[in-house]
């Protein structure tokens, strides 16, 4: 056996790959996720079916191990099939890359008490004045809102929603209200509270971390569903908790689930979490979305852009696209807009579906062909015995139609794929139930709106699923 010493292409591919995941798990996840946890980690090496990487700690190695390591292997599989398993190694010496940190700069050793510290780390540009209020999120807008007149009226304040749904901005908005007349406010997410403390211990710094934090006057901590594992942390977690809420500090919180969904926290500290009041925030409907576009894009445009490059019928396609959710939604507008100002070409609804294809289904790439059969089924209450197989009746057909035309816009399987999946039927009936429902979609509303029912089901399913 002969070994070279030159690193190769595919070595180079590889690392290109990590950066790749690296940068899909930003998108994922979020800067504060990235930030903490992703960034540092080191690309290796893959051997055979393991993909080696490196990382600073062993509670990093966990955290990563417990939180982030599915998602991290199936997306290195989508670049390479064989890779089965991943392997952490431990380097002390693992370079750091500088954390640039917007929060609060626990960096630099100095835990200066004077400085407001708090002021940096709220965001100016997420405010109650592009804030756009609807039925989904009255009830957490007008509890925030009350908060901030009265202070400790509702302590602590827990404000919970899926996904993009606007609590980030909702608990910076809050938080640069009350800087104007209060100094000792912060912002901290529960992944950076967490990450910090432990960090602390490590640099027994212990006693800095807790007077920072017990310092606060109002304390906003996004995500809180990330305080879990270690009892040490949930302890110290709790215990500055207790102590704000004992020195009538307001605490206020956001987290993708209420709080006794949180499956990792201990039942004693649910139960403080909801001793103040728990309001929840939904989904925007088509026309609340339609007014976050307007209010969050359009404002930015300069007329001449606006009139120039996006036709208002891409603002009703993106809100319509309900598998969006709000943050996708914006930053699909941005793509399209930088699209077309490169172009110098007006985006039209057919251009805007055109340029977002890969991102569309990209997001769709979980659900898979049982779960649309599955919802189908139970949406037209039938079984799925007669759904699966040959019979013709319009009863079962069109159902079966339709979840094919599903299968075909949800997923990424290619037309034979789904038809297997359907007792093996043949790629052209396939085709022919495609058109045949975009045939009905285009003739009949009744039938549209059912259709885009489905889609929301599923859609809503599968954001679910793919939670943290
Ligand atoms: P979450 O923290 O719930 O995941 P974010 O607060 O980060 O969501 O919101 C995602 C994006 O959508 C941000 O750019 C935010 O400003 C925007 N957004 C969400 N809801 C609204 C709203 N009601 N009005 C204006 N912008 C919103
Ligand atoms: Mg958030």
């Amino acid at each position: 056996m002969s070994y070279t010493a030159q690193p190769n292409q595919s070595e180079k591919n590889q690392a290109n790959t990590w950066q790749n995941i690296q940068k899909q798990l930003l998108e994922i996840y979020g800067q504060d996720v990235y930030r903490s946890w992703i960034q540092n980690i080191i690309f290796l090496k893959t051997t055979f079916n393991t993909l080696v990487l490196s990382v600073k700690t062993r509670f990093i190695r966990d955290w990563i191990v417990a939180h982030y390591v599915d998602k991290i292997l199936n997306l290195y599989k989508k670049f390479d099939i064989k890779i089965s398993r991943i392997e952490f190694q431990i380097s002390e010496k693992t370079e750091i890359k500088p954390i640039k940190n917007n929060i609060i700069d626990f960096d630099k050793k100095t835990y200066s008490l004077s400085g407001n510290y708090g002021l940096s780390k709220i965001d100016e540009k997420l405010n109650f004045d592009n804030f756009v209020v609807g039925k989904s999120n009255e009830l957490a807008f007008t509890a925030a809102k009350k908060v901030i007149e009265n202070l400790n009226k509702y302590n602590p304040l827990y404000i919970y929603g899926g996904v993009g749904l606007g609590k980030t901005h909702l608990l910076n908005a809050v938080g640069n209200k009350l800087l104007s007349t209060i100094d000792k406010v912060i912002y901290v997410s529960a992944e950076r509270f967490m990450y910090q403390f432990v960090r602390s211990i490590k640099n027994n710094d212990v006693v800095k971390f807790k007077d920072i934090f017990r310092s606060a006057k109002v304390l906003l901590i996004d995500d809180i569903q990330f305080v879990s594992g270690k009892d040490v942390t949930q302890e110290e977690f709790f215990h500055t908790f207790n102590a704000l809420i004992e020195s009538n500090s307001q605490i206020i919180l956001s987290s993708d689930r209420a709080p006794n969904d949180l499956d990792r926290i201990q039942d004693r500290i649910k139960s403080r979490l909801s001793g103040g009041l728990v309001v929840d925030i939904q989904s925007p409907d088509y026309e609340q979305r339609v007014q976050i576009i307007k209010q969050r894009c359009l404002k930015d445009l300069h007329s001449f852009d606006k009139n120039n490059f996006i036709e208002e019928e891409v603002i009703d396609f993106l809100a319509a696209e309900s598998k969006l959710t709000v943050r996708e939604m914006l930053g699909s507008f941005n793509r399209l807009v930088a699209h077309a100002s490169i172009n110098q070409k007006k985006i039209t609804t057919i251009e805007a579906r055109h340029v977002l294809k890969d991102y569309l289904n990209k997001i769709q790439t979980n659900l898979t062909i049982e779960d649309i059969q599955k919802t189908v089924v139970s949406y037209y209450d039938i079984s799925m015995h007669d759904f699966m197989s040959s019979r013709r009746s319009r009863m079962v057909a069109r159902p079966r139609q339709i979840a094919m035309y599903l299968s075909k816009k949800l997923t990424t399987k290619s037309l034979p794929e789904i038809g297997r999946k359907f007792s093996g039927r043949d790629h052209t009936t396939v085709i022919h139930a495609i058109k045949k429902i975009e045939e009905l979609i285009s003739k009949d509303k009744i039938f549209e709106n059912e259709i885009r029912d489905l889609n929301s089901k599923l859609i809503y399913q599968n954001n679910n699923g793919v939670k943290v």
